[in-house]
Protein backbone atom coordinates (compact mmCIF):
# COMPACT_ATOMS: atom_id res chain seq x y z
CA UNK A 1 0.00 0.00 0.00
CA UNK A 2 2.71 1.85 1.16
CA UNK A 3 4.46 1.70 -2.47
CA UNK A 4 1.56 2.36 -4.36
CA UNK A 5 1.13 5.70 -2.41
CA UNK A 6 5.03 6.77 -3.45
CA UNK A 7 4.24 5.96 -6.84
CA UNK A 8 1.66 8.78 -6.87
CA UNK A 9 3.65 11.31 -5.54
CA UNK A 10 6.64 10.31 -8.12
CA UNK A 11 4.07 11.29 -11.14
CA UNK A 12 3.23 14.92 -9.67
CA UNK A 13 6.82 15.50 -9.42
CA UNK A 14 7.61 14.79 -13.25
CA UNK A 15 4.31 16.86 -14.09
CA UNK A 16 6.28 19.46 -12.79
CA UNK A 17 9.05 20.07 -14.98
CA UNK A 18 6.38 19.97 -18.11
CA UNK A 19 5.89 23.70 -17.16
CA UNK A 20 9.25 24.75 -17.61
CA UNK A 21 8.42 26.03 -21.33
CA UNK A 22 6.50 28.49 -20.24
CA UNK A 23 9.99 30.43 -19.98
CA UNK A 24 9.64 30.90 -23.67
CA UNK A 25 6.32 33.22 -22.82
CA UNK A 26 8.61 35.26 -20.87
CA UNK A 27 10.27 36.00 -23.95
CA UNK A 28 7.61 37.21 -25.81
CA UNK A 29 6.72 40.61 -24.16
CA UNK A 30 10.21 41.10 -24.32
CA UNK A 31 10.26 40.79 -28.45
CA UNK A 32 7.42 43.35 -28.15
CA UNK A 33 8.71 45.97 -26.63
CA UNK A 34 11.74 46.84 -28.87
CA UNK A 35 9.27 46.34 -31.45
CA UNK A 36 7.53 49.49 -30.11
CA UNK A 37 11.14 51.26 -29.29
CA UNK A 38 12.00 51.02 -33.38
CA UNK A 39 8.68 52.87 -34.21
CA UNK A 40 8.71 55.68 -32.16
CA UNK A 41 12.30 56.93 -32.29
CA UNK A 42 13.05 59.89 -29.77
CA UNK A 43 14.32 62.63 -32.63
CA UNK A 44 10.66 61.91 -34.54
CA UNK A 45 9.01 64.49 -31.61
CA UNK A 46 10.48 67.58 -32.64
CA UNK A 47 10.01 67.33 -36.08
CA UNK A 48 6.29 67.05 -37.86
CA UNK A 49 4.64 66.79 -41.65
CA UNK A 50 1.30 67.65 -41.50
CA UNK A 51 -0.86 67.32 -45.03
CA UNK A 52 -2.39 70.65 -43.72
CA UNK A 53 -0.74 74.37 -43.24
CA UNK A 54 -0.05 74.98 -39.70
CA UNK A 55 0.38 78.27 -38.22
CA UNK A 56 3.42 79.65 -37.69
CA UNK A 57 3.65 80.96 -33.72
CA UNK A 58 6.28 83.52 -34.80
CA UNK A 59 5.93 84.97 -38.35
CA UNK A 60 2.05 83.69 -37.99
CA UNK A 61 3.06 81.99 -41.72
CA UNK A 62 1.04 78.56 -43.24
CA UNK A 63 3.63 75.63 -43.42
CA UNK A 64 3.03 71.87 -43.61
CA UNK A 65 6.70 71.42 -41.89
CA UNK A 66 7.19 72.67 -38.69
CA UNK A 67 8.81 72.18 -35.51
CA UNK A 68 8.15 71.66 -31.98
CA UNK A 69 9.96 74.66 -29.97
CA UNK A 70 9.31 76.18 -26.71
CA UNK A 71 6.73 78.64 -27.29
CA UNK A 72 4.92 75.87 -29.72
CA UNK A 73 4.95 74.76 -33.44
CA UNK A 74 7.27 76.88 -35.58
CA UNK A 75 7.87 76.94 -39.58
CA UNK A 76 11.35 76.02 -40.71
CA UNK A 77 12.67 79.27 -41.21
CA UNK A 78 11.57 80.46 -37.59
CA UNK A 79 13.92 77.26 -35.86
CA UNK A 80 16.30 78.26 -33.85
CA UNK A 81 19.63 76.06 -33.86
ZN1 LIG B 1 7.67 81.07 -38.96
Amino acid sequence: MEESTLDAFAEDAVSEPEEEPSFGEDQSPVDRGDATGGEAPPIAVTYRFSPEPRECVRCGGSEREHWAGDDGFVCPACVEW
